[in-house]
């Protein structure tokens, strides 16, 4: 046996079910397998011997079943199974009345957990209804106390469960290892972690961790297998993002002159003083810029902390800077967003902040394609075709262009494009990133903008490949919001709120959770109020006097553009709306948000939809309405109101492990054991260090095989984003 050898090479009588389910799971080969971790450890009872056991006593006994039988009762014609529960002391009886099914679930030779009372007689004991379980543990183990935990008298029995597939079991997981370490497989298999790492924090040798992670004999074993396990996905990670770091620095990048003094006087035509935050990231990307290789930036900052402004200020370095050996013509700044909405949002903010400057801008959507100037209004921007805007790009003319995915389009071609700015990253892959960084085969200064707050240790390893930038203050005059979490036929205080705000001229959104009238049949999408339904009611019940408009993502974008338009003009005074404002539309007049069945949103996504009443120098208020009222609920909605930010919240999430809506491997990849290790800030800083150290001696792991085959099978299953 090899841990290259196929799974089915050395399990020959897979049944087909078998088959899917590891395929299912992911387990090809030997590897694979040994790889597939049990998600926890489950704690038999205490336990005995079936002969020790005594009658009225409540047991759990592991053993044999024998001789499984079903049958009618004689005059009452229900369905009776039986069956006898054997170990080495003796055997037992054991029966179940009118539980057909479970004559199915029980078969000959099965090791079983039986856990039940005694009943009968001292010569005719038998177990009625018991629960009753498949179990890797043989009695003999359960009596040996293979699985001991301690040495307590009280005896717990330590079996690992496996995130199981339909057709396999853990019991079929404990038998297959078994068989791979009875051949030794896992001592032929090259550790890769080095032996100097693993001398100096502790950790067991690979054949070592494998068999305590699948069998450990104590509470110990397992959590120092964990922790190896744990230090050497993180090391991988951290290694593929030391090597993309390293690659960006051997880049050359696009010369941009950096001129401090009429930087600043542009920051000094913005409408407001810079934060301490935004000045300071300002600072560092002009940093960047007078260094030769490409920057790598990830801009983290909280929903209105003012990102769109760093962006701008340092934007303008670019444009005002030639191309070495051309007079004419400026470097070339993208500016990539993930929706419509937002897309032309930024472009007239550009448009304000540049306006009295000789820039031009052109906006690049699915829709269409619009330029500022225009030629005949030289202040304001104008429609023009998607072949004219790709000439002035192409030529030059055009040296800011905001736009969505229409903007990596490979049609699009940039004379010389020096930054690219990506905002809401998180909405795009890492390929666009990666695109957008080699568009054109040059490698354009990066600028990656995110106000999805996730823990520093994740940051460190997800974007390991980036520097990391935090705007952790808010532009002054902010007062902090009000949030309150109401329970049902509390909604009055919310409406009264909504009523005050409006009459002193701002405006409200409603957040529900859906858009259309929930379908009948489906009882649980029946609590879930909809978008339209709800505005209808809000409409008629409410608040007749008022202007309310809805906006969801199923509606044509030429309406919601002009659902937004008038919304920010004040023509609407509540917008009924499903989470589809929630990336970083900015109406600073709405000061107050209601959220409708708030349990069914993210921490983020509350954080962000909330964030939206941030806008302004008015006290904003956010009201949140759960359906349903559980301790989990509560607890999440508790840290929200108490938050001071969204890092704060990011942190608490990772701490409450298992919320699973911020973190976990759907979202990044990044497996259960790791994100159980993102909690040890010194776990995680250590393996950036050393990998950084190991990359800069060995930037393609030559020397280190066994660690370059693992970082590039990590590279396939991490998401970065
Ligand atoms: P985000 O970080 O969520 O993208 P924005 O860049 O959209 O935030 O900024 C939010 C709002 O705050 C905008 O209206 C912007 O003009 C304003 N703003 C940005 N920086 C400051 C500041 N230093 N002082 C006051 N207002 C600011
Ligand atoms: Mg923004």
């Amino acid at each position: 046996m090899h841990e290259h050898d196929l799974v089915e090479t050395h399990f020959k009588r897979l049944r087909t079910d078998q088959k899917q389910a590891l395929e299912k799971l992911g387990i090809v080969t030997i590897h694979d397998l040994l790889y597939h971790f049990p998600s926890r450890y489950e704690e038999g009872g205490q336990t005995g011997t079936i002969a020790g056991a005594t009658i009225g006593a409540e047991v759990t006994l592991y053993g044999t079943i024998r001789k499984p039988t079903t049958r009618k009762a004689w005059k009452s014609r229900r369905p009776i199974a039986e069956a006898t529960l054997e170990d080495a002391s003796g055997d037992i009886k054991i029966i179940w009345f009118s539980q057909p099914y479970i004559g199915k679930k029980v078969t000959n030779g099965m090791m079983a957990k039986v856990t039940g009372r005694i009943a009968g007689t001292a010569t005719k004991p038998y177990i009625a209804n018991p629960h009753i379980e498949p179990t890797p543990i043989t009695p003999e183990n359960a009596h040996q106390n293979l699985f001991t935990v301690g040495s307590s008298d009280k005896e717990k029995i330590l079996y690992p469960v496996y995130s199981e597939s339909r057709g396999i079991s853990s019991l079929w997981f404990y038998h297959a290892l078994k068989k791979c370490f009875e051949a030794h497989v896992h001592e032929a298999i090259t550790d890769p972690i080095p032996a100097n790492l693993l001398l100096r924090y502790h950790l067991p040798k690979l054949s070592t961790a494998l068999v305590w992670i699948h069998m450990p004999h104590t509470q110990g074993n397992s959590e120092s297998a964990r922790k190896r396990f744990a230090f050497e996905e993180i090391f991988t990670i951290q290694l593929l993002m030391a090597q993309q770091r390293y690659d960006t620095q051997q880049k050359k990048s696009l010369q941009v002159q950096v001129d401090r003094k009429h930087q600043k006087e542009f920051i000094a035509s913005f409408p407001f003083v810079l934060t301490k935050s935004q000045q300071k990231a300002i600072d560092v990307i002009t940093d960047d810029f007078e260094k030769n290789h490409p920057m790598m930036r990830l801009l983290e900052g909280d929903v209105g902390s003012g990102k769109t402004a760093v962006a701008a200020a340092t934007a303008y370095m670019v444009v005002t800077s030639h191309p070495s050996g051309h007079n004419a013509g400026t470097l070339q700044v993208a500016y990539l967003c993930p929706t419509e909405i937002l897309a032309k949002q930024h472009f007239e903010t550009f448009i304000s902040f540049f306006k009295d400057h000789p820039v031009s801008i052109g906006l690049i959507t699915g829709k269409e394609c619009r330029k500022f100037p225009s030629k005949l209004a030289r202040d304001s921007a104008t429609r023009i075709s998607r072949a004219q805007l790709r000439k002035w790009v192409a030529n030059g003319e055009i040296s800011i262009v905001v736009g969505t995915h229409a903007l990596i389009q490979k049609s699009l071609v940039f004379k010389t494009l020096a930054y690219a700015i990506i905002d809401e990253q998180h909405r795009f892959g890492k390929v666009h990133r990666q695109e957008l960084a080699q568009k054109d085969g040059l490698s354009p200064h990066l600028l990656s903008m995110t106000a999805t707050p996730i823990p520093r240790t994740l940051a460190l390893t997800i974007y390991g490949d980036l520097d990391l930038t935090v705007l952790d203050q808010m532009p002054q005059g902010r007062k902090p919001i009000i949030t309150k979490v109401l329970k049902r036929g509390e909604q009055g205080v919310s409406y009264e709120r909504i009523r005050k705000e409006i009459s002193a001229g701002h405006q409200a959104y409603v957040i529900c959770p859906r858009i259309d009238e929930p379908d009948p049949n489906k009882a649980l999408a029946l609590q879930a109020k909809s978008v339209k339904a709800e505005a209808e009611r809000l409409g008629k019940e409410v608040f007749q006097d008022m202007i309310i408009d809805i906006l969801h993502g199923k509606m044509k974008p030429l309406e919601k553009e002009e659902t937004m338009r008038r919304f920010e003009h004040n023509e609407i005074n509540i917008l009924v709306a499903t989470s589809v404002i929630e990336v970083g539309v900015n109406v600073p007049n709405a000061t107050v948000i209601l959220i409708e069945g708030a349990e069914r949103f993210g921490l983020a996504q509350l954080h962000q939809l909330r964030g939206r009443v941030l806008r302004s120098s008015n006290q904003a208020y956010c009201f949140v309405l759960p359906e349903t009222y559980g301790a989990q609920t509560r607890d999440r909605l508790r840290a929200l109101m108490q938050a001071k930010n969204g890092f704060e919240l990011s942190e608490y999430d990772l701490s409450i492990r298992g919320s699973g809506e911020l973190y976990g491997t759907r979202q990044w990849g990044v497996s259960d054991i790791a994100m159980e290790a993102l909690r040890n800030h010194k776990l995680v800083e250590e393996a950036r260090a050393q990998a950084q150290a190991l990359i800069q001696k060995d930037p393609r792991l030559i020397a280190h095989r066994a660690l370059a085959t693992l970082a590039r099978t990590r590279k396939n299953t991490l998401h970065g984003e």
